[in-house]
C-alpha cells in the first residue's frame, strides 16, 4: 500500500508565504498577488496579467497552478453534480455538489483515496485505501466545482475518506480556504464528517480549526456498531460520547450525529430508545440518512413508513431528529456512492 503523498508543485494548495519562499519572484509582494488570482479563479499563469509576461514564462516552465483535472462531468436530474477528478498520479476522487431546496449550493469533497474505515454498508469502504490526498488535491475539488457552477456557500469533509485521518492537510485546505486574502470562505460553513476518531475530534476540539463536526453514529448499539463500523473496535461508544461532549464543550457548538439506517437492521423501537440513552445529555441534533444502495452489499433501503417510524420515536424520545434528502440517485452520487467505477456509472445515464 502506498500512503506517501505525491510531490506536487501546483500553486493551489500553497498560501502566500510558501509561495513567496518558493517562486523566483521580482518583488515580494507579487506572492500574494498570485495567491489572490487563484482564489479569483485564475487556473494558469497566462491570465495573470499583474505580473510580467516573463515572469509568467518562467513560472509556467517550472511549476503549475493545478494538479488534477476534471475527467468526468455527471449531472442529476435533481441538480446534483458529481465530478470524477484525475490526480496526478492517475488515482481517481470524487466530488459532488449539492443543491438544497433554497439554492445554496454545498462541495462535498473527498480527503483519501478510498478509505480504509472498512464501513460495512459503505460502497468507498469497500473499493480499499490507496492513499491521504494532499491540501492542493482537497482545495482543486472545491474549485473545480466553483469553476462548473459558480460560488459555493458551503464545504462539506463527507465524500470519500475518513478525514480525520488527514488532518495535516484538511487543516491547511481550511486555513487557505478560509484566508481573508484569498476565498475568505466562513468557518461555519464548513463542516467534517467522520466515523467517530476519538482522537482526532479531541484534536479539532482542543487546535482547531472550529468548524462544525458531524459524527456518522449509526447506531448506538455496541455490538451492532461493532459489525458495521470496525472504527468501534479501536473507539469503543463511551469513550466516542466522551469526545463528543468534549468538542461542544470546548467549541460551544452542536454536533450532528449521522445516522445511515437500513432496512430491519438499526430502525426499531430498541434502536431509538438507545440512540436517545447515547445522545441524552449531548448536544447534539440527529441525521437520518435512509440507506443509499450500492450493488453487491447485503442491506435494504428502509420504506419512508419505517424511516418515517423511527424519527418518530427519536422525537417522542426527546430527540432532534430529520431526515436528510437523497440527492443525486441516478449518478451514484448520495452518501456513500462514491468510488463506484466510471464504466458502471456510464449504463446509469
Ligand atoms: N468518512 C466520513 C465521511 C464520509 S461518509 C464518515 O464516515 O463520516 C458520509 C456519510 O455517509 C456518513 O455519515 C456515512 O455513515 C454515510 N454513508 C456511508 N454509506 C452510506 C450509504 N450507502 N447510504 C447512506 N449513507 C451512507
Ligand atoms: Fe470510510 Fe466514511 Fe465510508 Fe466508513 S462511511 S468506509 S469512514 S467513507
Amino acid at each position: 500500500m502506498n500512503t506517501e503523498h505525491p510531490a506536487t508543485s501546483a500553486l493551489s494548495g500553497m498560501d502566500s508565504v510558501e509561495m513567496a519562499a518558493l517562486l523566483p519572484l521580482d518583488k515580494p509582494f507579487r506572492a500574494k498577488q498570485i495567491y489572490r488570482w487563484i482564489a479569483n479563479g485564475a487556473r494558469n499563469f497566462e491570465v495573470m496579467t499583474n505580473l510580467s509576461a516573463s515572469l509568467r514564462d518562467e513560472l509556467s516552465s517550472r511549476f503549475t497552478v493545478f494538479s488534477t483535472s476534471i475527467s468526468q462531468t455527471l449531472t442529476d436530474t435533481d441538480g446534483t453534480v458529481k465530478l470524477q477528478i484525475e490526480l496526478s498520479d492517475g488515482s481517481m476522487v470524487e466530488t459532488v455538489l449539492l443543491t438544497d431546496e433554497k439554492g445554496r449550493k454545498t462541495a462535498c469533497v473527498s480527503c483519501q483515496v478510498g478509505c480504509p474505515m472498512g464501513c460495512a454498508f459503505c460502497q468507498t469502504g469497500h473499493i480499499g485505501y490507496l492513499r491521504n490526498l494532499e491540501a492542493a488535491e482537497i482545495i482543486e475539488q472545491f474549485y473545480h466545482l466553483e469553476d462548473s457552477v459558480g460560488k459555493l456557500d458551503n464545504i462539506v469533509f463527507m465524500g470519500m475518506g475518513e478525514p480525520l485521518l488527514n488532518l495535516r492537510a484538511i487543516r491547511k485546505t481550511i486555513a487557505i480556504l478560509t484566508d481573508p486574502e484569498g476565498r475568505g470562505l466562513s468557518k461555519r460553513r464548513i463542516t467534517i464528517s467522520t466515523s467517530g476518531l476519538c482522537e482526532g475530534i479531541i484534536s479539532l476540539a482542543d487546535e482547531g480549526p472550529t468548524v462544525r463536526l458531524a459524527v456518522s453514529l449509526t447506531t448506538a448499539n455496541s455490538e451492532l456498531r461493532k459489525s458495521l463500523m470496525p472504527v468501534t473496535l479501536s473507539n469503543p461508544l463511551p469513550e466516542l460520547k466522551k469526545a463528543i461532549a468534549y468538542f461542544s464543550g470546548k467549541t460551544g457548538s452542536r454536533v450532528t450525529l449521522e445516522a445511515a439506517v437500513m432496512a430491519g437492521v438499526n430502525t426499531d423501537e430498541l434502536s431509538a430508545q438507545e440512540m436517545a440513552s447515547f445522545a441524552r445529555d449531548l448536544n447534539v441534533h440527529i441525521n437520518i440518512i435512509p440507506w443509499n444502495p450500492v450493488s453487491g452489499l447485503p442491506f435494504t433501503t428502509p420504506t419512508n413508513k419505517e424511516v418515517r417510524a423511527f424519527v418518530h420515536a427519536l422525537v417522542r424520545l426527546g430527540l432532534n431528529a430529520t431526515v436528510r434528502m437523497r440527492r443525486g440517485k441516478s449518478i451514484q452520487g448520495a452518501c456513500g456512492q462514491l468510488g463506484s467505477r466510471p464504466t458502471e456509472e456510464r449504463n446509469d445515464i
